[in-house]
């Protein structure tokens, strides 16, 4: 399967689904990863387009760790917005990587750029393939739609999950994923007060009480029409949780 990850800023995939996608990568599937903004806010004291280029390495050397390639889109850090413009290249990424799952951020995410790139994804992956809808790749000839998840959202804040994947195999690669982003040591200590390592740990294990695994991330399926699957495929012998959520 082709399987792309959509995140607003250069360290979310990995945050909030970088085992999960480590699974995928083990299991010899190809997985792609879109990166909306190039986060040219992320730093006290590097200027924007000296840090951008620095997190844009950062994000081709963690997509790296599991052979995942990085589509990178670009956008100001904090001024994504659901423009013509935005939908466009949303569009070119989902027909470079002609995915057959696709994740994305919980709509109600905490960050603008974070439930802006979600509601984008949510509601135009199918329009990669419209042909009447140009960009510079052809749009998917294959007429099927993908499976959408959204992801967790930091510290599982306002998020239900309905699906868990056990990624007690692969947390170790998904810090190794996180830790490649070098300019953002201390930064989630200096904004919010706490480690990254815990900012990892405490939801995977929370996650992972609620699923009946020692660690696990957590999703919920987008049902839209068009999008009524019976099955998921998610790695790893996923768990659905007990109740259904609405
Ligand atoms: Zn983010």
């Amino acid at each position: 399967m082709n399987v792309l990850f959509v995140g607003a800023h250069p360290d979310d995939i990995e945050a909030f689904a970088g085992g999960t996608a480590a699974l995928y990568a083990r299991d010899g599937h190809s997985v792609s990863f879109c990166i909306a903004t190039n986060g040219n806010v992320g730093s006290r004291t590097v200027p924007p387009e000296e840090i951008a280029e620095i997190r844009r390495a950062e994000a081709g050397r963690a997509a790296a760790v599991i052979g995942a390639r990085l589509i990178w889109l670009g956008f100001d850090d904090e001024f994504l917005f659901d423009t013509r413009e935005t939908r466009l290249a949303f569009i070119e990424a989902f027909r470079q990587a002609d995915p057959d799952v696709v994740f994305c951020h919980w709509r109600q995410d905490y960050n603008p750029d974070h439930s802006i790139s979600g509601q984008i994804v949510d509601e135009c992956v199918h329009m990669a393939g419209i042909p009447n809808i140009a960009t510079a790749t052809p749009a998917i000839q294959t007429g099927r739609i993908p499976h959408v998840y959204f992801m967790d959202t930091p510290a599982g804040v306002g998020f239900e999950p309905e699906i868990y994947v056990d990624i007690t195999e692969t947390f170790a690669t998904k810090v190794r994923m996180v830790a490649a982003h070098k300019s953002q040591d201390g930064w989630m200590k200096e904004m919010f007060g706490y480690e990254l390592e815990a900012f990892l740990e405490i939801p995977a294990r929370f996650r992972g009480l609620q699923a009946g695994c020692s660690l696990a991330e957590a999703f919920r399926p987008s049902y839209r029409w068009g999008r009524t699957f019976t099955h998921h495929p998610l790695p790893n012998g996923c768990r659905e949780a007990a109740v259904r959520r609405v």
